[in-house]
């Protein structure tokens, strides 16, 4: 069998590693279009920030040890076309410009996406940037040592925008983000968290200016100098703009079924709408397991999952890929939260209905000194009819953010606030109180619906 893999960032490498441990007889052929195999933009704020000191190492693979495994790498190679009658795809070798034909018994996407470009006038002008992959990791370390660079717009506040906020307000810069909603964060944590934050950000240098879209970028000498919205204009020598993404699948468009946005349609099983073609990552959606319908959630833990449930499932499509509630972490300066599921401020949009519980605790005993320890703000959101538990966030000055793992679990397994009120988790000082802040929340939750 000749399975063919495209892309080398999360969900190819895991489609990869699940080929080689459930086929050890096929032939694996992974393609790259990019120069670098399997760079990994997660670890680029360890990078710009200085924790990480060579772009080259954030990665999990490399061309050399793929190949001792047996995988055949190719790097700059595109695949430009795939014929899904003949079971051939084109590639396009970008160094030596020379194109050829490939053969396939099963093909696997993992084509990713790129940074959403807002179309204003001015998206063109110089230091309009974007943070994804290893090209804009060493552009944008460069430019936080420039000292021509002293303003930043950030345009969105999800976890990219947060993240460019905080490497470039660290390096010294003053930082503005820009967002057309109402709050920053406002898609991963309701407004008790996200009102600490915006203050906490605030003290560092970063200024929240949301509620306001961006109309133009404005420059001298073909290089941004501002940003203009439709309420006010930010001097800017440097833009970031991470406003979301778009799936790298215009030349898929007459080969696949594709979805309004211009996501691969696939079903559980991570096939396509042709025969033996799967496709997994940011250029797909995912089963949303509070609601049980599709929507895309962009994160490297689920195209890793699907990476691995694509290559399970290329002889027998008996494997359904688990559905997954959008679980996620950051740390914000001396913060630190996490959240999954449905919050109070996504429930509308899904259209559920629901209820929560907002609990402040202390994360230790409060015999604990105030040095060594922090209050944990929690709140747990379930539907009241069921009582089913559908989403929490959590945030701690503390690192308590693997409870919302808990709850994660909890939501996949369809467990109720009953469930979780009086689970058995740990107790010992040097971590938590005697009842943990999950059941403190779930107790609180019966309560209230009693
Ligand atoms: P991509 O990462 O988009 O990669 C697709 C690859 O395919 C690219 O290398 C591309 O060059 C190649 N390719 C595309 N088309 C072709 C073609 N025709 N031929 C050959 N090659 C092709 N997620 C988390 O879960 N946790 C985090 O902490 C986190 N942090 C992030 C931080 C940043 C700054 C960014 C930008 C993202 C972060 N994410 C995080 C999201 C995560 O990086 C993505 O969800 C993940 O990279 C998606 O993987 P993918 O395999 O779908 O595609």
């Amino acid at each position: 069998m000749k399975i063919i893999v495209v892309g080398s960032s999360h969900g190819g490498f895991e489609a990869v590693q699940e080929s080689l441990l459930d086929y050890p007889d096929a032939t694996i052929q992974w393609y790259e279009k990019g120069d670098f195999l399997s760079f990994l933009s997660c670890g680029m704020q360890l990078y710009l920030e200085g924790q990480v000191k060579d772009v080259n190492s954030v990665r999990y693979a490399t061309p050399e040890g793929m190949r001792a495994k047996g995988v055949h790498v190719f790097t700059q190679q595109a695949i430009t076309q795939i014929n899904p009658g003949q079971h051939t795809v084109d590639v396009h070798d970008l160094k030596q410009d020379t194109k050829r034909q490939e053969s396939y018994d099963k093909l696997i996407l993992s084509v990713g996406a790129v940074p959403f470009e807002l179309p204003v006038p001015g998206h063109d002008l110089a230091n309009v940037d974007s943070m994804r992959g290893r090209d804009w990791a060493i552009e944008l370390k460069a430019k936080t040592v420039d000292p021509m660079i002293q303003n930043v717009v950030v345009i969105g506040s999800g976890y990219i925008g947060i993240e460019a906020a905080e490497v470039f307000a660290k390096a010294g810069k003053k930082v503005t983000i820009i967002d057309v909603l109402p709050r920053l964060l406002s898609l991963y944590l309701d407004q008790e968290f996200t009102d600490q934050l915006t203050t906490e950000m605030q003290q560092h240098n970063i200024y929240a200016a949301t509620g306001q879209g961006v109309k133009a970028y404005q420059g001298v000498n073909g290089r941004v100098t501002k940003v203009v919205t439709d309420q006010a204009e930010y001097p800017a020598d440097l833009v970031i703009e991470a406003a979301g993404i778009r799936p790298n699948t215009g030349w898929l468009k007459d080969v696949l079924d594709l979805d309004q946005s211009g996501r691969i349609q696939i079903n559980e099983y991570l096939q396509t709408s042709q025969p033996d073609i799967f496709a997994v990552g940011d250029a797909t959606i995912v089963k949303y397991a509070p609601t049980e319908t599709t929507m895309p959630i962009a994160l490297a833990t689920n195209a890793r999952r699907q990476g691995r449930f694509a290559a399970k499932n290329l002889i027998n499509a008996n494997q359904p890929v688990p559905a997954v509630s959008g679980s996620s972490a950051l740390s914000v300066f001396d913060y630190h939260f996490a959240s999954t599921g449905i919050k109070e401020g996504t429930a509308d949009k899904l259209g559920v209905k629901t209820q929560s519980v907002f609990v402040e605790d202390l994360y230790r005993p409060h015999f604990v000194p105030e040095a060594d320890n922090a209050p944990v703000y929690f709140k747990l959101t379930f539907d009241p009819t069921n009582r089913r538990v559908l989403g929490a966030q959590i945030m701690s000055k503390a690192n308590v953010t693997a409870n919302i793992n808990a709850i994660s679990l909890a939501i996949q397994g369809q467990m109720t606030i009953d469930d979780l009120a009086y689970a058995d988790f740990f107790f010992q000082p040097g971590f938590d109180r005697p009842w943990n802040i999950m059941n403190v929340a779930a107790q609180k939750a019966q309560r209230e619906l009693a």
